[in-house]
């Protein structure tokens, strides 16, 4: 027997007029690529993204077609994230980071029929602009006349009458798009349904995800074109929170000051961005009022436990980690502390915190190794499967990837975990990160951790190097602080008491500085050609 309740359509429409017709007082702030701080309110932002959503379809957009984004976080590009699906376009943000190659080929697999693009970011665009065939390109936050051929954002959504008549969509339909980099093969596409943003959106704002409220000041650092900003600024807008974008200004003093004075509560971004803060507030303590901060979100990659430890003691800040992908829309599970643990020690709940935590709602996990599903015993590693409301059921228009999938319907991470007894996941490596040694597996992302946590070091990355008897060994690679010093025989004593013998590096090698993805994460796969023909004794 079917139930009879209705069949209400969870779009992102039914977000956006929530927005406009109860928060239309609420401000979105950001800091423009001039440095001022621009502002206005809900009722502005929604009456903009009604202009931009007419002003798409008189330029003959129709439904499903992917319009592309190349911008920092700023209102307007607010407006993209709404304005776009809400006429049943596909929002397609592309990262700025990426080498023009690399854009060109995301925007013709995505076959994009229109850009917006930062004024600031034109050079960037031109240098893509001949490896495709994109018939609408607009320019944000103009400063000048823009070139012929291209249309100008401000004189475009003016000259547009809002659009009232917003179609009633299936929640199903497409929303918006993203893009994964690897690092082998192409980027492959993620192509978000309404529906599962809208379960996203509410999954995150409960209060053992992200808790995001009305009262909040959030301010995602985390870029818009990064796994949709983690979701924020969706969730900002369905609970009416303040929205504080840092546009294109992301160096530690900019953040700051901003947090500061915009009176931020909540913020989301990646552990390289925190390390740069932390080293920033150290040398500047008590300039700023970063008081009224409630929650700084982490994730993206594994968070050291110090810095953890750092933020909380030295700033009393509280840093709170995220696991997930761009293949879920992005969040899987989150580090709150279990109400069990409220009692813990100090010490018990900051090594919680250091885990990726447990799962969201709507989301389920496993792990399995060659010898099956492993036990949640926080000892077993295993790739970590999940499946979910907002999990990626295939890639788009690509037949390459079916082997992601396992033969029961669940999405193979890639990621190598161990699960303790109360769901708590501990990621210990990507899976072609592990390092394996005679038949054992190290983690990689374990020894870089503690190794982030040895005073001298601002930055450590370990990976595997090839060793006769071993097949692979540890080798980490290090970046000392400024002025300070440590020899390998000190790191490698530092990191003693914390592992089997058998995981310490056997060569460390320093270095000045650990290179960067588009994501802002180590790439290890250039150190790894870096130290490809490194030779450990026997
Ligand atoms: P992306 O799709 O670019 O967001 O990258 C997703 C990948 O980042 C995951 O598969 C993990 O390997 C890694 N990752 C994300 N969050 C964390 C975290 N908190 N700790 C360790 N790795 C993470």
């Amino acid at each position: 027997m079917n139930g009879l309740m209705m069949d209400y359509p969870l779009t992102l429409s039914t977000i956006f007029r929530r927005a406009e017709s109860l928060f239309g007082h609420r401000e979105v702030v950001w800091r423009a690529a001039d440095k001022s701080i621009r502002r206005y309110n809900y009722a502005a932002f929604a009456e903009r993204t009604r202009r931009l959503a007419r002003a798409l379809l008189d330029l003959g957009i129709h439904p499903s077609d992917r319009v592309a984004t190349l911008g920092w976080n700023h209102g307007p590009h607010l407006e993209a994230y709404f304005g776009i699906p809400l006429i049943g376009a596909v929002l397609h943000t592309l990262n700025l980071r990426l080498h023009p190659e690399e854009l060109a080929y995301i925007v013709n697999h995505a076959e994009d029929r229109a850009v917006l693009v930062d004024e600031s970011l034109l050079p960037l665009w031109e240098q893509v602009r001949p490896l495709v065939s994109v018939p609408t390109v607009i320019v944000v936050a103009a400063s000048k006349p823009v070139a012929g051929g291209y249309l100008e954002y401000e004189t475009l959504i003016s000259r547009a009458q809002p659009a009232r008549d917003l179609p009633d969509l299936d929640e199903r339909t497409a929303a918006a798009m993203c893009y994964t980099t690897g690092t082998t093969g192409n980027p492959k596409g993620v192509l978000y349904t309404h529906r599962s943003l809208v379960l996203h959106t509410l999954g995150l704002s409960l209060d053992h995800c992200m808790g995001i409220r009305e009262s909040d000041g959030v301010s995602p650092v985390v870029p818009m074109f990064h796994a949709n900003a983690w979701g924020m600024p969706f969730s900002a807008v369905m609970v009416g929170a303040r929205l504080v974008m840092p546009g294109p200004h992301l160096d530690p003093e900019s953040l700051v000051d901003l947090f500061h004075r915009e009176r931020v509560t909540l913020t989301g971004g990646v552990p390289t961005i925190w390390m740069g803060v932390l080293q920033f507030l150290d040398a500047n303590p008590r300039r700023y009022d970063l008081s009224a901060i409630r929650a700084m979100y982490v994730g993206g990659s594994a968070v050291p436990q110090a810095l953890i430890e750092a933020f909380e003691r030295r700033h009393g800040l509280p840093i709170i980690q995220a696991w997930g992908m761009t293949e879920m829309a992005p969040v899987g599970t989150v580090a709150h502390i279990p109400g069990t643990m409220a009692e813990a020690t100090d010490e018990r709940k900051f090594a919680y915190r250091a885990k990726q935590g447990r799962p969201a709602p709507l989301v389920e996990i496993r792990a399995r190794n060659e010898d099956g599903l492993v036990p949640w015993d926080g000892q077993t590693m295993g790739e970590l499967e999940v499946r979910g409301a907002w999990v990626v059921s295939s890639y788009y228009n690509n037949a390459d990837s079916a082997d992601r999938f396992t033969a029961d319907g669940w999405f193979r991470t890639g990621d190598i975990a161990t699960i303790d007894a109360d769901g708590t996941i501990q990621i210990q490596d990507r899976s072609k990160d592990l390092i394996k040694s005679g038949g054992e597996w190290i983690s990689s992302v374990a020894l870089e951790c503690a190794l982030m946590g040895h005073p001298a070091v601002a930055e450590a990355a370990v990976i595997p190097v090839m060793h006769p008897k071993w097949s692979e060994r540890p080798l980490a690679a290090v970046v000392l602080k400024a002025g300070a010093s440590a020899s390998p025989a000190d790191l490698r004593a530092f990191l003693a008491p914390q592992f089997p013998k058998f995981w310490l590096p056997d060569a460390f090698e320093f270095i000045d500085a650990i290179p960067r993805t588009s994501a802002g994460k180590f790439k290890k796969s250039e150190l790894r050609e870096r130290f490809r023909d490194y030779r450990l004794a026997d």
